[in-house]
């Protein structure tokens, strides 16, 4: 096991702080959010190149930018990682090939075809 010192453990869990405080302004935001793994990647795309756009301002030598906001980005990242794993474990029960749930359908709309497989995945393409 990782021996980490106090110090060291203080700042990962003031950061674990601020990540939960991002989750809590979220769910305020949107209520609990279901998707499946394509989008919660998407979503989390975005929020990956807000970070690097932020990056990228600084070393434009925008006005207005700051490495802060890069900072506050990755909060979001984490975040949104956080909200894509609560999901995915929150409905156990979901497509073996898209990932879609009960509760977060493909794009369209799906039905359950087999206990893992919706109608969405499981017609061969015409
Ligand atoms: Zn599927
Ligand atoms: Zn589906």
């Amino acid at each position: 096991m990782i021996k980490r010192s106090q110090e060291e453990l203080g700042r990962r869990t003031a950061i674990l702080s601020e990540i939960f405080d991002e989750r809590d302004r979220q769910d305020a935001k949107f209520g609990e959010q279901n998707h499946p793994p394509l989008l919660w990647l998407a979503i989390a795309q975005e929020e990956i190149g807000e970070a690097a756009q932020a990056v990228l301002h600084v070393r434009e030598g925008k006005p207005g930018a700051s490495l802060e906001k890069y900072r506050a980005e990755m909060l979001q990242v984490a975040a949104v990682a956080l909200s894509a794993l609560e999901a995915f474990d929150r409905h156990p029960q979901r497509c073996r090939r898209c990932g879609c749930t009960e509760v977060a359908a493909c794009p369209g709309g799906c039905a359950w075809l087999e206990e893992d497989l919706c109608t969405a995945c499981g017609v061969e393409p015409a």
